[in-house]
């Protein structure tokens, strides 16, 4: 894809929805940090729903690092993962406590550092919750970028770094949003939905369909 079509293609997806965001529900930086922690294989539907429960009963470093892993389990159990995810939350809120001031660090290393969190957390988290330009490539963002022609590239880390060099300044910030949700809802896995697709005609994926 050249330079004028990838801006195309952007401008469309901003004009679309303008200020995306991301589907996890949190109201803190350390609550989106955990709810992002627990949706690793898992839906966000279903990281809210388990959120919902625990964050009225328990929403900082320390009052879930009270809760104990199991009692922690008993908010999360209908998460995949549950039993290592739990075992994550409670040393991150530890870490946190001890070396942060209970607070989520605004730097990828140290973030990078909390039990639970690869880059990809890190991406998410610098980039939704800080703002940073950030591009964290998920499965959609991949088949998204490789379909279109947006960012080709043979695995995750490729993606990303493309992305990172051919997506304008401009768009940066947003950009892992609009793929996400595009992926998510029109250029799915299976059937992608082509003939719903604002983006149709900039798009060099060969097997379109016409739904
Ligand atoms: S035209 Fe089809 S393959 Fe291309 S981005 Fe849209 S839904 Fe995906």
């Amino acid at each position: 894809m050249n330079n004028l079509k990838r801006r195309e293609m952007l401008t469309r997806l901003r004009d679309d929805n303008p200020h995306p965001t991301t589907e996890l529900h949190y109201t803190t930086p350390f609550e989106l940090l955990i709810a992002v922690i627990l949706s690793a294989q898992a839906t966000d539907v279903g990281v809210n729903k388990a959120t919902a429960r625990l964050y009225p009963v328990a929403n900082t470093p320390e009052s879930i690092l009270a809760l104990g892993v199991e009692g922690l389990k008993e908010y999360i159990k209908t998460i995949g993962l549950f039993n290592a995810k739990a075992e994550n939350v409670i040393k991150t809120c530890r870490i946190l406590i001890e070396q942060h001031d209970s607070k989520v660090p605004e730097d990828r290393a140290a973030l990078e550092a909390l039990p639970g969190v690869g880059r990809k957390t890190a991406n998410v988290v610098l980039n939704t919750a800080f703002g940073w330009p950030t591009i964290a490539v998920d499965t959609h963002i991949f088949r998204v970028s490789n379909r279109t022609g947006l960012a080709k590239g043979k695995n995750v880390n490729d993606v990303e770094q493309k992305l990172l060099k051919v997506v304008p300044k401009e768009f940066k910030v947003d950009v892992h949003h609009w793929l996400i949700l595009h992926g998510r809802y029109i250029c799915v896995a299976r059937k992608p939905r082509c003939g719903a697709c604002l983006i149709e005609d900039l798009c060099e994926f060969k097997e379109k369909t016409e739904l």
